[in-house]
């Protein structure tokens, strides 16, 4: 299948989401990484955004809140390649309002193919890496012949 390749820059357009059962680990999490996190440029949902620009003390995108539309805000500017960057912990023990928008989130990444950490310890990993600092080509299907195709 053919391929085409879109660049994620050295600055990189994260986004940071956590369900509230999740949200102290985020907390935790971005406390420790604050400086790494520092130097992209950081986008969240709303309560989420809240939190972290009170603890992390430097700007962060907020959009609306989660259940009202954020997750869906963000997963919209996956599509429109503005966040290439995704840290979601979601909460795996409550079934949530807004359960069909944390699917298509997720699924968004996968079409897209953006990195994604649902945990500390992916998203650990994924910090931690030396792509990190470089820029970094990730390969996308050519949609077009899903485009084109034959509707009818
Ligand atoms: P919140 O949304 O940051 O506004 O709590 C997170 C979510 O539930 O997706």
């Amino acid at each position: 299948m053919a391929h085409k390749r879109i660049t994620i820059e050295r600055d990189k357009k994260v986004a940071l989401v956590a369900h509230d059962n999740k949200k102290r680990d985020l907390v935790e999490w971005a406390k420790f990484n604050r400086d790494l996190l520092a130097h992209h440029t950081v986008y969240a949902t709303g309560t989420t955004g809240a939190l972290l620009e009170r603890e992390l003390g430097f700007p962060i995108h907020k959009l609306e809140s989660g259940p009202l539309g954020g997750d869906q805000q963000i997963g919209a500017k996956i599509v429109e390649g503005k966040i290439d960057f995704l840290i979601f912990f979601w909460d795996p023990l409550e079934p949530l309002s807004h359960d069909p928008d944390v699917k298509a989130l997720l699924r968004m990444a996968v079409v897209w193919n953006i990195p994604i950490a649902c945990n500390r310890a992916t998203a650990d990993f994924m910090v931690s890496s030396p792509l990190m600092d470089e820029e970094y080509d990730r390969l996308l299907p050519e949609y077009d012949a899903y485009r084109n195709r034959a509707a009818l």
